[in-house]
């Protein structure tokens, strides 16, 4: 079995890594917060000093770092001990941009880059199956294949480098519109006398069904292990969903799509963090929009 160095073992990045454990493979880790990599360790993954000496044996890397600056700071570290050929795989979601700059890096040293961010949250890292969206060349592509399908069950080749990125950008705005959605669906049946429960047996097999009702419920109850039931505890930060809507209204800047929902979103979702709720699950959302005082304009 292959070594693979695994570089964030944060809420997505520490299961991650443990699942390639149980395939099998010797997980060489590291990450600058302490608490992670400990973690990490009692599910079986070596922990490193340095992101570099991860490098010693591993044929290939995972990087599932917050943003593109990270990214961009740990990719050339770690090219610099990467041997010609090793692939980089970064999993973490971060703009078009940043990823087209890893993979030129990665070119530049003669190693093979993949941008494979991920849908399925912190229960599919656990699960092992997360939707991988990946771009880059097939050569790295069917090289990262059977190692990405170690920590998820589906995994898209969706076209040339960046367009992982984009995939998910486009996933991410449709994932934050439509919490907000159902949230204002919840908000509206409890003024209605409607229960939570009610409401979710008609709309999850009538046509409101969405991830955001049936796998991530934003109230308690009806979905057991939505973080609804958890205090909002994250799961998915607000401030990283925000983070992604403002990566989608980038993108569409840039490229001249009309988004006006995904607007909104961001709009919605930066007024929810001004209120210092960036650390709630993005579900949380439903708490401010219950809030008649708050969320007009
Ligand atoms: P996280 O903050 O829990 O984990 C990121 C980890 O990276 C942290 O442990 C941090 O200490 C570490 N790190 C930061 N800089 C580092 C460096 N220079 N060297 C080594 N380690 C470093 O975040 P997360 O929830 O695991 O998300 C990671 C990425 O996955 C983000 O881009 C996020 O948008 C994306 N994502 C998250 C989810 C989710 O549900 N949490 C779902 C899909 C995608």
């Amino acid at each position: 079995m292959s070594t693979i160095a695994f570089i964030g073992l944060g809420n997505m990045g520490g299961p991650m890594a443990a699942n390639l454990v149980k395939a099998g493979h010797r997980v060489v880790g590291y990450d600058v917060v302490a608490e992670a990599a400990v973690a990490a360790a009692l599910a079986g993954v070596e922990v490193a000093g340095s992101a570099r000496e991860t490098l010693a044996e591993a044929e290939m890397v995972v990087t599932m770092l917050p943003v593109g600056k990270h990214v961009l700071a740990v990719w050339p570290d770690i090219l610099q001990g990467a041997r010609p050929g090793t692939l980089l795989i970064d999993s973490s979601t971060i703009d078009v941009d940043s990823a087209l700059q890893a993979h030129a890096l990665a070119r530049q040293h003669g190693c093979l880059a993949l941008d494979a961010p991920v849908s399925g949250g912190t229960g599919g890292a656990k699960a092992a199956t997360l939707t991988f969206m990946t771009g880059g060349s097939a050569e790295a592509f069917d090289k990262a294949k059977p190692i990405l399908g170690k920590m998820g069950k589906n995994v898209f080749h969706c076209g040339d480098e960046g367009a992982g990125q984009a995939a998910k950008v486009c996933n991410n705005m449709i994932l934050g519109i439509s919490m907000i959605g159902v949230a204002e669906g919840f908000a509206l049946a409890e003024k209605l006398g409607l229960s939570h429960q009610a409401l979710f047996d008609v709309a999850s097999t009538s046509s409101g069904q969405c991830w955001s009702l049936t796998s991530y419920c934003p109230v308690p109850g009806p979905v057991p292990a939505s973080p609804a039931n958890n205090g909002y505890k994250p799961g998915f930060s607000a401030a990283l969903m925000l983070k992604d809507l403002r990566l989608a209204q980038e993108a569409a800047m840039a490229s001249g799509a009309n988004t006006p929902l995904g607007a909104e979103a961001a709009r919605i979702y930066a007024l929810f963090e001004g209120l210092g709720h960036g650390g709630d699950d993005f579900s949380g959302i439903i708490n401010m929009i219950r809030d008649k005082s708050v969320g007009r304009g």
